[in-house]
């Protein structure tokens, strides 16, 4: 039987490389975006030449140039010649108060975790239409739902990308594709280790379980979404936070 094949995009690091890891140890051909060609970039591809009992391609692109996810996908589609999942993991943050926040700062966040999606999204959907079926999971944030001081842009891109995702979900739910959203909480990564120790004490409660959670576990649930265990489940919302947003 032909390999499922899953493009995780900004799957370098953090929870993309979680996702990445998931999807290769379920037999899922992965295709790894990245952006920058970075030490951590080195290590991931060891890790996965070592675990290799599936196709790894990896795709250096940058999410926000449209024509360059458009070649991403064809390069994609050549060497596998299908796509079955699709996870828009690609993010960033450019945090500050809105009284002190750059123009600029707000227009990256928002073309980086929102365009981004957008501009793979709408390359990768010709090819799922045609194939008739497709999982699309979008790496929202707990912060797109309750919004978070210092974080405008962000909480901005990432309630888009919910209101991006729901209306996916009801233009394609005919085509047998299926879309949602996963809202991490706070997250062990590079994106969170820049906080202080007394932000992390502070973060920590208000989470009733206490604790970060793992990238590993924001992948289960991803997997889980993009899985053909799930046949029903389009256009909501799951969050893994530890019970921090009920
Ligand atoms: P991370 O460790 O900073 O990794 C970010 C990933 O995105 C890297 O692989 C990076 O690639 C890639 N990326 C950044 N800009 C890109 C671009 N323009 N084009 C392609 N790839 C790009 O972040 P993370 O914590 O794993 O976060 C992953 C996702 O989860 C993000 O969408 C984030 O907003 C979301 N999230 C995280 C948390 C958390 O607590 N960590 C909570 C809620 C939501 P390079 O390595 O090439 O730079």
């Amino acid at each position: 039987m032909e390999r499922k094949v899953a493009l995780i995009t900004g799957g370098s690091r953090g929870i993309g490389k979680a996702i990445a890891k998931k999807f290769a140890k379920e037999g899922y051909d992965i295709v790894i975006n990245y952006v920058s060609e970075s030490a951590e970039l080195g290590k991931v591809k060891e890790e996965m030449i070592e675990n290799r009992n599936v196709d790894i391609l990896f795709v250096k692109a940058d999410v926000t140039n449209y024509n360059g996810c458009e070649e991403m996908i064809k390069e994609v589609i050549n060497k596998f010649g299908r796509i079955d999942v699709l996870v828009n993991n690609a993010g960033i943050t450019k945090d500050g108060l809105l009284m002190r926040m750059k123009e600029e700062d707000f227009d990256k966040v928002i073309e980086v975790n929102l365009k981004g999606t957008f501009n793979v999204t709408k390359n990768v959907i010709p090819y799922m239409m045609k194939q008739r079926s497709g999982k699309i999971v979008n790496i929202s944030s707990v912060v797109g739902i309750g919004g978070n001081a210092g974080q405008a842009n962000y909480a901005a891109s990432k309630a888009g990308i919910i209101g991006f995702t729901k209306s996916v979900a009801k233009e394609l739910a005919s085509r047998n594709i299926l879309a949602n959203c996963v809202a991490p909480g706070f997250i062990k990564t590079d994106m969170t280790d820049v906080l202080s120790d007394a932000v992390k004490e502070n973060i920590n409660k208000q989470i009733p379980l206490n604790k970060m959670g793992e990238a590993d576990e924001v992948a289960n649930a991803v997997y889980f979404l993009a899985s053909e265990e799930n046949t029903y489940i389009t256009g909501q919302v799951l969050n893994v936070d530890g019970g921090m947003i009920m």
